[in-house]
């Protein structure tokens, strides 16, 4: 069910039950039930006449792995037809993270990462979306403070329910997360930047770059073939014209793809002067994919020459990796290769 309270409210009434139910049941969904029949301070013929009405398809834990090397924790999730999908949840000193998934697989197809293998099989709902937020708490045992949506799946290709979701997700009945606690990672599909423009939330957007050409960024990034590089900037420049919040950009690096002294050059001329912030992200193996992580010494140097440049940059730690859960390496259909 990925209804907002206003809208159950509505339903309710039209069943002419009283409204005030509709926020009661609200507030069970927020707590992780996984049946009306927990829903204790309905009467139960309520919660049997809610129950014929409305399915409530509540994630299934498969398997919960916990990183030894930072306490990260990656779930995989069984959906109600049978697909799957991974969350990870991060902590960190300020509060806890969940990076979620958007689609089952995805069909971007970009050169580096996992979750493209196979392709996309279909959108997440924007329940199934809450859903991660959830159970991952639950699962944790400990509470969520903000959100990443750099999991599975292209969140804007998706773009009807993640909005959906945002709006479950942020509301006070529910999870009560507020957007400024929210990031949204893209690879860049310049309408729909423009579309999130004009909503005016207060998440913060990231843009996978990943090179600073049309030359590299197309080895890359099949995406980049229907937006160039230009356009995408110029879609990043609009963006923070219309909500007054600058795009930070992702950048994977690549050895000796996209990780060289010329490659640091072009970065810095682009972005010099433009308050935009780059996260450096070294490579996560993925064992298809046949590339390779710059080494340390390389990527220090790309920070220093970016700095030196006027460009802000942080290296994104890298939470998870032993069990497959950082950047890039979740993939559904991990029963299948367990
Ligand atoms: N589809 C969205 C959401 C994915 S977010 C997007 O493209 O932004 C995950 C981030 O990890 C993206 O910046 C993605 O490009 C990056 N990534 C993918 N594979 C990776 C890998 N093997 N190593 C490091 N980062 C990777």
């Amino acid at each position: 069910m990925s209804l907002l309270p206003q809208e159950l409210k509505a339903q309710f009434q039209d069943m002419g039950l009283p409204g005030y139910r509709a926020g009661q049941v609200f507030r069970w969904l927020g707590r992780g039930v996984r049946s009306f029949e927990q829903m204790s301070d309905l009467p139960k013929p309520l919660r049997e006449q809610l129950a014929a009405a409305y399915d409530l398809p509540a994630l299934t834990l498969l398997r919960r792995q916990v990183s030894r090397q930072d306490g990260t924790e990656k779930y995989l999730w069984a959906l109600p037809d049978g697909e799957s999908v991974e969350t990870v949840f991060m902590r960190y000193k300020h509060g806890n993270t969940v990076c979620i998934s958007s689609q089952v697989g995805c069909r971007m197809g970009c050169a580096f990462c996992a979750s493209t293998i196979g392709g996309k099989v279909r959108d997440l709902a924007p329940s199934e979306m809450l859903g991660e937020v959830i159970f991952s708490g639950l699962a944790a045992g400990a509470p969520v403070g903000g959100i990443v949506l750099m999991g599975i799946g292209e969140p804007l290709d998706n773009y009807d329910n993640v909005m959906r979701f945002l709006r479950l997700v942020n509301d006070p009945a529910g999870a009560n997360i507020g957007m400024r606690h929210i990031s949204l990672s893209t690879c860049g599909l310049v309408e729909q930047i423009d579309k999130l423009a004009a909503e005016h939330l207060q998440l913060t957007l990231s843009v996978s770059l990943h090179a600073p050409d049309d030359e590299t960024r197309s080895k890359l990034m099949p995406v980049n073939a229907r937006y160039g590089v230009d356009e995408l900037y110029a879609a990043c420049e609009r963006y923070f014209a219309a909500t007054g919040r600058r795009v930070s950009f992702e950048y994977a690096m690549v050895r000796d793809v996209n990780d060289t002294p010329r490659h640091a050059q072009m970065l810095v001329r682009r972005l010099r002067g433009t308050g935009s912030h780059v996260n450096l992200i070294r490579l996560n193996y993925v064992s298809e994919r046949g590339l390779l992580p710059s080494p340390e010494q390389t990527v220090r140097d790309f920070v220093k020459r970016l700095e030196d440049g006027g460009v802000t940059v942080t290296v994104r730690r890298r939470l998870g990796s032993d069990i497959d859960a950082a950047c890039g390496q979740l993939r559904r259909g991990e029963m299948r290769r367990a």
